[in-house]
């Protein structure tokens, strides 16, 4: 089984290195120095990139990763435009990554950016922008309504798949959360384990399905406080892809 580290970059991304002995992959390298710099320190090879859309914080780091290892792999979204692409891909395939033993479904989950992909394999899913541990991406490209779809397809994965996402966003994911649903205890009880983890200085990054099914008020939109919540700042129907727009537009104000 690899071994799965977060790289810290920028303010607040996460570049995730899946290493199996001395191959590696890399999910959304936005910058290529911090993961040379693992790279080369522990003499490892990179075969395979991951990219789950073209926003250049996930996508910035390909070419100065393509000069060390020019015989790379990379995987994206075939509707993007991404650097030395070499996997262009639709989001309905299985991709191998044999270096790691490793297979992965490849997951459309538009809204975000219209091509954008989560990739899932070995109970661990990369969803970069789409899910946030406590939230979900800014809708720029697509619908409210094509995110909701695309948050649907994964939290129809097994429960406790592990959720690797782009930023550590947790903390104030879960303020909002709470503006929402004040009586979740068990959002409460999250909140209170992240500012602790936060408080040390460590990743809140991964969580699980499950965890996020519990607490993550973009996944709840059919729970009665959530569109109650959501009634309060004017929406009528009960229909959950009016509740998610709602708090989707509430959050980008919050
Ligand atoms: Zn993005
Ligand atoms: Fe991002």
């Amino acid at each position: 089984m690899f071994e799965l580290t977060p790289i810290p970059a920028f303010k607040d991304n996460y570049i995730w290195l899946l290493r199996q002995d001395a191959a590696v992959a890399v999910v959304d390298p936005g910058d290529a120095a911090p993961v040379l710099d693992v790279l080369q320190r522990e003499s490892l090879s990179l075969s395979s990139i991951l990219i789950t859309h073209h926003h250049q914080d996930h996508q910035g780091g390909i070419d100065g990763l393509l000069a060390y290892a020019p015989s790379a792999q990379v995987f994206g979204p075939a509707r993007e435009s991404i650097t030395g692409m070499t996997h262009p891909l639709r989001g309905v395939e299985r991709v191998r990554l044999a270096a790691l033993d490793l297979e992965l479904q490849v997951i459309a989950v538009p809204g975000h950016t219209l091509g954008h992909l989560a990739y899932c394999g070995a109970d661990c899913l990369f969803c970069g922008d789409v899910l946030f541990t406590g939230g979900c991406g800014r809708v720029i490209e697509g619908t409210p309504r094509a995110m909701y779809e695309s948050l649907a397809r994964l939290t129809a994965l097994p429960d406790d798949t592990r959720v690797y996402c782009g930023h550590e966003y947790t903390e104030a994911n879960l303020r909002f959360a709470l503006a929402v649903e004040p009586g979740n205890r068990a959002l409460r009880h999250r909140a209170d384990e992240v500012a602790v983890t936060r408080a040390n200085g460590l990743p809140t990054v991964p969580s699980t399905l499950a965890v996020e099914k519990a607490t993550n008020p973009f996944l709840r939109c059919a729970e009665p406080e959530v569109i109650a919540a959501a009634r309060a700042r004017g929406v009528t129907e009960n229909d959950p892809v009016a509740v998610f727009t709602a708090l989707r537009e509430w959050k980008n104000l919050f």
